[in-house]
């Protein structure tokens, strides 16, 4: 079974060394790096020595552009929407959002030099995270009438395609659009990312939500350009048990995998695992295998211990569960 953990929080090269290494020894099969917009600014070439030292450790390569433009999962900050607050969503009662319009093209300019600088240092897997829209709920808005993006951009397509102004109140036209958008949006980026050599990764979110995350997950998975699909049903965080949320989840994912012929890669939540119930993220693997899942990867080495917003009850115990986890499912 391939198996995976995400990695960020260190930069230091030296030191990432020995945490690839003891990844690579638990029986990790690749790694899975953040790239926020700041490593995009400030460590270029820092995340390209990190990438060789994991490729000569044995470890493939996956990057992850975490958080840029605010349309993708990450604890990372933007500057594109520091810079051009022009291209945030705009919310449909005129409230301008952090998060980027899926139509900017100023923004899919910046993320195709994103992908070519991703692309320039021999990785494998450029890994989209969580792609959305708008999430009021997730932005501590609890007005469920509101959503994004009824910006100048997208009504004028809007109207040229459907022949009507955009309504305030969200409608079936309005859920077609935003989701025509992102699919195009994925089209063009993973076409562009194919093009410069990287295979196409994406994570879906573990809820399927039309209004608002507005990713048609078939219509993206269905593209030649795009070769694993997934998703990350991280459900401790969710309130929700394995059985109830990591068994459906996978049973989606696996069910479109099949239709379209992809790679369906899992993640299992190792971060913020409550005390004594740190079996679970095994319990949860051992799902995903059985229902015939063979990529798995855990949020994230070391169970993100060095992020204390994202720390465990006891850290201790959930990296020797997931020492065995590893161990034990690399092996199959
Ligand atoms: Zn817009």
């Amino acid at each position: 079974m391939k198996m995976g953990m995400s990695y960020f929080g260190n930069r230091y090269v030296e030191c990432a060394r020995n945490h690839l290494k003891s990844m690579k020894e638990m029986g990790a099969s690749y790694v899975v790096f953040t790239f926020s917009e700041n490593d995009f600014f400030y460590y270029e070439r820092t995340m390209q020595e990190l990438f060789d030292v994991a490729h000569q450790i044995g470890l493939e390569v996956w990057v992850d552009p975490w958080a840029i433009g605010g349309i993708f999962g990450g604890e990372a900050f933007s500057k594109f929407l520091l810079d051009n607050p022009n291209e945030w969503q705009m919310r449909n009662d005129n409230v301008r959002v952090p998060h980027v319009c899926l139509n900017s093209i100023k923004f899919k300019e910046f993320l195709k030099k994103v992908v070519d600088s991703i692309a320039s240092s021999n990785t494998d897997y450029i890994f989209w995270d969580e792609p959305h829209w708008y999430i009021p709920q997730w932005d501590g808005v609890s007005d469920d009438s509101l959503w994004a993006c009824r910006c100048e951009r997208c009504k004028g397509l809007f109207r040229k395609k459907y022949g009507y102004d955009m309504p305030v109140n969200i409608n079936d036209d309005i859920v077609d659009f935003k989701k025509d958008t992102a699919f195009s949006f994925f089209e063009e980026m993973s076409k562009y990312a194919k093009g410069k050599g990287l295979k196409n990764a994406v994570c879906f979110l573990p809820i399927e939500n039309e209004k608002n995350i507005s990713v048609p997950y078939e219509k993206v998975a269905s593209l030649s350009t795009v070769d694993v699909i997934g998703s990350d049903p991280y459900w401790y965080i969710f309130g929700k048990s394995v059985q109830d949320f990591v068994k459906p989840v996978t049973e989606r994912m696996l069910e479109i995998g099949k239709k379209y012929s992809k790679e369906v890669q899992m993640w299992f939540q190792g971060y913020k695992v409550p005390n004594g119930r740190e079996e679970e993220m095994r319990k949860a693997v051992d799902t995903m295998y059985k229902l015939g899942v063979r990529n798995v990867a855990v949020w994230a080495y070391n169970g993100a211990t060095q992020m204390s917003s994202l720390r465990s009850d006891n850290p201790r115990k959930v990296n020797e569960v997931l020492e065995k986890i590893f161990n034990e499912f690399s092996a199959l």
